[in-house]
């Protein structure tokens, strides 16, 4: 399907404008005009949940491959399904289309960390990694740069009021008699013994959630995404596809049902904790709950983050780095050889440690044999004192000289 893709261009030169996130405006790469964004300061509205559900069509949305002609090269590309915005492969320039699926983002988190910082952030992150094969800082150098995405998120929330039944339980101690044999003798003892009291108890627990974020996309793995948390929502913007222009974009590909389900996982967790305070006591046990949520409201909104991904031997590994925050994640590599070194060199360390304690087990049997010269120190050395004068250059002679005379012995 055929596309007309919208883009901003420069007042002054005509070249096209992109979203900075250092300046939060919109800004041309080539004569530096900044043009700001007029956002409308009307707050961001949450939806009734339960509305949603009953009204949206039930169909799977089709998907729909919306093909593009750049408005200034002229060249056709075609877009990833789901996606909004990408730049022209051929010229860079961006090209932001419509959304297509039945919920629309009505917010958006602005990219806050600007790409040389992501490149920043990332370098440093590669750098501290341990066990990272030595090849992995020049692939990320040369094989990709970062690229920016909005992914969707669903944000929901929900007062809920859960009723329960469980068992509390608190510690006592009770006085028993133990058989122990004492100075070679048994003997009846004494002992303090832990036991625990189980009393049922019964309640309620309430929580208000505001802004569950859950990711709505299947693009990215849920072990990277989740880890990126968490998002300030509370600097959510009304949406404006000016934000867009220069980053890559998709809608959402997790339904907002299946968004919910996800989101009372996250909030049952929260909610468990709540009767385990609740019950009180030492120990408690959740015999039985059940949660009605009110309220429930829930908005779509983008969220910014930088990628990249890169193959080593074979395997795909993703990164992302939260564009708010700067917080990063990712899967890595690890290099066999790096921790082939580190294990042998472990076992070195145990070797020598195993060999001083032989030399100071003899110099205590010679010690005690009264066969130690007077010129060795009156207490033997530990295999720690060995090992750090073995490490200090200066009296590495003398010691040396002290290992092999032991030795010999
Ligand atoms: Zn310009
Ligand atoms: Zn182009």
């Amino acid at each position: 399907m055929k596309f007309t893709p919208i883009n901003y261009t420069c007042p002054g030169c005509g070249a096209p404008l992109k979203f900075s996130p250092l300046t939060g405006t919109l800004r041309c790469e080539f004569c530096k005009r900044e043009v700001p964004i007029e956002g409308e300061h009307a707050p961001v509205i949450e939806h009734d949940l339960h509305t949603a559900l009953v009204t949206l069509d039930q169909a799977p949305n089709e998907e729909i491959t919306k093909e593009i002609t750049c408005p200034k090269c002229g060249s056709s590309f075609t877009l990833d399904p789901y996606a909004v915005s990408a730049n022209c492969p051929y010229c860079g320039t961006p090209a932001i289309t419509e959304f297509v699926r039945d919920i629309h983002p009505e917010s958006i988190l602005p990219f806050q960390v600007s790409h040389k910082d992501a490149q920043a952030i990332f370098a440093r992150w590669i750098g501290s990694l341990w066990f990272a094969p030595g090849e992995l800082k020049r692939l990320v150098d040369t094989q990709k740069s970062l690229t920016g995405y909005y992914l969707p998120w669903w944000t929901y929330d929900a007062d809920t009021t859960t009723g329960y039944t469980g068992q509390r339980g608190d510690i006592y101690y009770v006085t028993v008699q133990k058989r122990m044999i004492v100075n070679g003798e048994e003997r009846l003892v004494e002992v303090q013994e832990p036991r625990i009291q189980w009393t049922p108890v019964s309640g309620q627990v309430t929580r208000s959630f505001d802004d569950v974020t859950i990711r709505a996309s299947q693009g990215l793995s849920r072990k990277i995404l989740d880890a990126l948390e968490p998002w300030d929502t509370s600097q959510l913007v009304p949406f404006d596809p000016k934000y867009l222009s220069g980053f890559d974009a998709e809608e959402y590909t997790i339904g907002l049902d299946n968004g919910f389900e996800m989101a009372r996982v996250k909030m049952d967790s929260v909610i468990r904790s709540d009767i385990r305070l609740d019950i009180g006591g030492d120990q408690q046990q959740i015999l039985d709950y059940h949660t009605q949520y009110h309220n429930t409201t829930y908005k779509n909104t983008l969220f910014p983050l930088w990628m990249t991904h890169f193959t080593y031997k074979g395997k795909e590994y993703y990164y992302a780095i939260n564009a708010q925050s700067g917080r990063i994640t990712g899967e890595r590599p690890y290099s066999y050889t790096k921790i082939t070194l580190l294990v042998l060199s472990i076992l070195a360390v145990l070797f020598f440690a195993a060999f001083f304690d032989q030399i100071r087990e003899r110099y205590v049997e010679n010690f005690s044999n009264n066969s130690v010269p007077k010129t060795y120190p009156a207490v033997p050395p530990t295999s720690a004192d060995i090992f750090r004068q073995i490490t200090d250059c200066e009296s590495n002679g003398g010691v040396w000289d002290y290992v092999n005379e032991w030795c010999e012995r």
